[in-house]
């Protein structure tokens, strides 16, 4: 801190306060100073300054209260640089003594005086003299016998009688305000809130607009907008005879601000005072540029302005008003972009809980999908259907899911789990699906047969009982509390829309269905990043088929179920395309983690035999014979491929016969094919040479031509590191780092949530790296791929599809390579766009 400094600065037009040295507050007044608005005479004390009262050095406070002659009533307010770090509570009527109460009877009334004494007895004694607050709020008198009280209980608690000197008084409020500032719980608070370690506290001394006395006095706060919803409305209370912001705390007492049929407003009160308020907030919504709450008092219907701060407001509220405020040509489309946080979109996208609601927490897991749904427990996807049916919402409980479960997550409302981290099956299909998620919820206890769950704290609950999933918190409640809608509005549209304007990356969707891609396409992704072939036989009439495909023995047994799938997937992929109108479709050949293909139950090995006819024991037999010890690491990706070639033949005939005609309807589709969990250069050679032989007899049947381009997933360590092998030979590289992180951590991505919460409280991981991006392990392995890539091939597209892909973090990570895109679920793309065009900004 500068030695130099003066440590009271006058708060003038020129004078030299900013947040950085002075505090937001400071600034801010001092902008209201410039703009010549009724602000009472301030004076503002540096960080350096505070710091040292709260070590103990009080600077000479006659020089700071020389700057208030005559002598007057002061506020002390605290001013942190940026005002969402908090700080300690404003004290008022600072200077009134029994000398001051003499004058100000005279002037006010005697009532009016001995309140405003005995307001300041009571805040001096319970934040600045730390005395027993009972003591002093169980006072009832009013007027002066309140005040003799007041003044007879602080002599009693404090020993001593209330000080009359306004330098020692004041003395005493700086001290304990800056003392507050470096308590550890204020602390602790306000870095949880992202202030440095070392943030500093400025102090202003104003003098006090009185808000009692003769004529019309009183407080309050006004703001030009409704916080909730953006949109220009005045809001805000008054109370007479009141001080600070009593009007809010007030209640029923307390005026509305404008004429209307909710009944008595200050318009009525006071009709010039209140023109007046409302020329001067919009001055400062104007000139501030932004939306401002402002606190004011009303002096025998004088109007002062005290302060003002930026309006409250919630996610939904803050879109609309940076619109407006760039549709009122008050800031540029940039700065509105910039003042939207991309995760708080999720608040528009989906349904929350009420913020206000009661919140009766049963469970804690792993935020997997955001939203938040309330609905019946069922145990199975069956029950799920059945419910479903009955027209009843209800949220499915599973120790983990399997794509048998997919029917029933698609007749719930939400999904819990009590496996699973943030790349498992639940977790995925959830994002996807836009459903309500929270999964690895370690803390209960499902036990399915009795269909009971059991608590964190041991409450049972059981089928049919009422609970909510907050997807957005990872917390399940009790019951059904408020809720609030999502709301895409129309201010939504135009942010994006700017958004788009600005990006320098593509996003795109992770979209396997024609409902995903409808979606991808409503929030204007630039194409589909990934489709997980795979994912589009989780329908029960489907699935069967894809069993009795993986189970077949004989060769012919395959090929009548491939048969069957290759019209399902010719259908799926020509709805693709249409739906995407000509944008780019990645079509991921299938990589089917065998264990979650297999039926897990004695229902589900049932249904299999009744499919392909054979009794129960064989199949069972046969299931076991596939099971595998590490099923993530087993026969996946294009292992399966090349083992059983029929497999992809059939998927890109498929796409091949969609593209023709798709085609046919519209400009020439070119499909983008990929090829996943490669891991030597050699597996992509084989593929190709069967992907282009098939071309060329598909070509061959039809007598017509047309294009595709083929890609790989790099998804394993080995694969990055031998990117520019692979490179050479293919269109484009796309980096799945959810196996990624995966197979670098050796950390499986279905089970680790059980630990992962214990590894991130001891500090072990920064977070979950399935949930950010692990910028120094994986983040160097994507690096390393990227490089050797681009230097191979340099016109090779990258892009990466794992869910991190709609990660703020990442998106900033992969613009800094130059990847060409990235690709997350569809319901974060929003989210994504908003922070490629920040990071472009
Ligand atoms: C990945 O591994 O990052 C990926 C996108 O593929 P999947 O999640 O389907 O394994
Ligand atoms: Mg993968």
């Amino acid at each position: 801190f500068n030695p130099d400094e003066p440590f009271v600065t006058l708060v003038t037009p020129t004078a030299p306060i900013q947040p950085s040295t002075h505090g937001g507050r400071a600034k801010c007044l001092q902008r209201l100073v410039r703009l010549d608005l009724p602000v009472p005479r301030t004076v503002a004390l540096s960080f350096g300054t505070v710091h040292d009262i709260a070590n103990g050095e009080m600077p000479d406070l006659d020089q700071l209260l020389s700057q208030f002659q005559p002598v007057a009533l002061l506020c002390v307010r605290p001013s942190s640089q940026d005002p969402d770090w908090g700080g300690p509570g404003a004290i008022l009527n600072v200077g009134m003594n029994d000398a001051s109460f003499v004058e100000l009877s005279d002037k006010l009334g005697a009532e009016a005086a001995a309140s405003i004494y005995q307001r300041f007895v009571q805040t001096y004694a319970i934040h600045v003299a730390r005395l027993d607050p009972d003591v002093f709020e169980e006072i009832d008198a009013q007027g002066q016998q309140g005040l003799s009280d007041a003044l007879m209980a602080y002599e009693e608690e404090a020993e001593e009688p209330f000080p009359q000197s306004p330098a020692v008084q004041l003395a005493e409020v700086l001290r304990s305000m800056a003392r507050a500032w470096e308590g550890t719980s204020a602390r602790l608070l306000r870095q949880a809130k992202g202030a440095p370690v070392d943030a500093g506290l400025g102090l202003v001394v104003q003098e006090m607009a009185l808000g009692l006395g003769h004529g019309e006095c009183g407080s309050g706060v006004l703001q030009l907008v409704n916080s909730d919803t953006g949109l220009p409305q005045i809001t805000g209370r008054y109370l007479s005879q009141s001080q600070g912001r009593e009007a809010l705390a007030a209640g029923a007492k307390s005026l509305f601000l404008e004429q209307d049929d909710r009944g008595p407003s200050l318009q009525d009160l006071a009709p010039q005072a209140f023109e007046e308020l409302k020329e001067h907030a919009a001055l400062m919504r104007r000139r501030l540029r932004a939306e401002m709450q402002i606190e004011f008092t009303i002096e025998n219907g004088r109007v002062h302005i005290l302060d003002g701060v930026r309006v409250d407001r919630s996610a939904r509220g803050n879109v609309r008003i940076v619109v407006r405020l760039v549709e009122d040509g008050i800031i540029t489309r940039q700065e509105a972009l910039m003042r939207v946080e991309p995760r708080a979109l999720v608040e528009l996208l989906h349904r929350q809980v009420d913020p206000d609601a009661v919140r009766d927490v049963i469970a804690n897991g792993i935020a997997a999908s955001p939203g938040a749904a309330t609905g019946r427990i069922v145990f199975s996807a069956a029950d799920a259907q059945a419910s479903a049916a009955r027209g009843e919402p209800c949220i499915l409980v599973r120790r983990e899911t399997s794509p048998e479960d997919v029917r029933g997550m698609h007749a719930s409302v939400a999904v819990l789990t009590e496996r699973g981290g943030m790349t498992s099956h639940a977790a995925v299909i959830g994002r996807g699906l836009g459903l309500p998620s929270v999964v690895g919820a370690a803390c209960i206890r499902i036990h399915p047969k009795r269909a009971q769950i059991i608590a964190r704290d041991g409450r049972v609950f059981q089928e049919g009982d009422i609970i909510t999933v907050d997807g957005t918190n990872g917390e399940v409640l009790s019951g059904a509390p408020e809720m609030l809608e999502a709301r895409l509005d129309d201010s939504f549209q135009t942010l994006m829309d700017w958004a788009d304007a600005e990006g320098e990356i593509d996003i795109r969707a992770n979209a396997d269905t024609p409902a995903d891609a409808a979606i991808a396409r409503g929030f204007n992704a630039h194409g589909i990043g990934l489709c997980r072939t795979e994912h589009m036989f989780f329908d029960p009439g489907r699935l069967t088929v894809m069993q009795e495909m993986i189970f077949a023995d004989a060769p012919e047994d395959r090929r009548a179920a491939l048969d069957q799938l290759l019209p399902m997937q010719i259908a799926d992929f020509t709805e693709l395309f249409r739906i995407m109108h000509g944008q780019p479709v990645c079509i991921r050949l299938f990589d089917p983690p065998l264990h979650e293909f297999l039926p897990s139950d004695r229902a589900g090995l049932r249904d299999l035999a009744e499919a392909l006819d054979l009794p129960v024991s064989d199949v069972t037999r046969r299931v076991q014979s596939m099971e595998e010890h590490n099923p993530m690491l087993g026969l996946r990706g294009v292992r399966l491929g090349l083992t059983v070639p029929e497999i992809y033949e059939m998927q890109v005939r498929a796409i091949f016969e969609a593209t023709l005609t798709a085609s046919k309807e519209g400009d020439p589709v070119v499909p983008e094919i990929m090829i996943p969990l490669v891991s030597a250069p050699r597996e992509v050679e084989i593929v190709r040479t069967r992907i282009d032989a098939v071309a060329a007899a598909v070509r061959n049947e039809h007598g017509r031509d047309f294009d595709y381009r083929l890609g790989v997933m790099v998804e394993t360590p080995r694969a990055c590191l031998m990117a520019d092998k692979i490179a050479s030979s293919v269109d484009f590289l796309s980096f799945g780092t959810n196996d990624l992180t995966q197979m670098t951590y050796g950390l499986s991505r279905d089970d680790a949530g059980r630990f992962m919460s214990a590894y991130v409280n001891q500090s072990v991981y920064k977070e979950d790296p399935f949930h950010i991006l692990d910028v120094d392990g994986v983040g160097e392995l994507l690096t390393v791929g990227f490089e050797r890539a681009r230097a191979a091939n340099p016109d090779v597209v990258m892009s990466i599809c794992g869910e991190h892909g709609g990660n703020p973090e990442s998106i900033a990570f992969c613009r800094g390579l130059g990847f060409n895109y990235v690709s997350c679920s569809p319901f974060r793309v929003p989210v994504a766009r908003l922070a490629a065009a920040q990071e472009a900004i």
